[in-house]
C-alpha cells in the first residue's frame, strides 16, 4: 500500500506510524523490562541519580523523526532531560549533551 495523501515532502512520518508506536510505547511501559531500567534511577542523559518513579520514557530518535519504540530507541530520562529535549532544537540538545560530559569540577 502506499500513502497517497502527503501533505508536502518533509511530511516523512504519517500520523498512522506514530500512533502506532505510542501505542507499542504504552505497552513497553508497562513491561518488567522497563521497571528494570528505571531501577537503575539513572537518567540516560545527564547520568543523574533520579528516584525510578521520577523517570520518564524517551525516545532517542524522537517518533516525529522516524524514531521507533523498539527497545534501543528508548531511554529512562528525568524529567528536567526529557522536557529540555522537547523543547531544544537538536544541535542545541547536542551541546547539552557535550557539556554533561565535561568533568563538573566545583
Ligand atoms: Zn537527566
Amino acid at each position: 500500500m502506499v500513502c497517497a495523501s502527503i501533505e508536502g515532502a518533509i511530511a516523512y512520518v504519517s500520523e498512522a506510524f506514530v500512533k502506532r508506536e505510542k501505542q507499542k510505547a504504552r505497552i513497553l511501559r508497562k513491561s518488567p523490562w522497563w521497571k528494570t531500567k528505571c531501577s537503575s534511577g539513572t537518567c540516560y542523559y545527564c547520568k543523574r541519580s533520579i528516584p525510578p518513579s521520577e523517570l520518564t520514557m524517551d525516545h532517542i530518535i524522537p517518533l516525529s523523526k522516524g524514531g521507533m519504540s523498539i527497545k534501543s530507541n528508548i531511554a529512562a530520562a528525568c524529567k528536567e532531560c526529557n522536557d529540555r529535549k522537547k523543547h531544544t532544537l537538536p544541535f542545541k540538545w547536542a551541546e547539552y549533551m557535550e557539556s554533561l560530559n565535561q568533568p563538573a569540577e566545583v
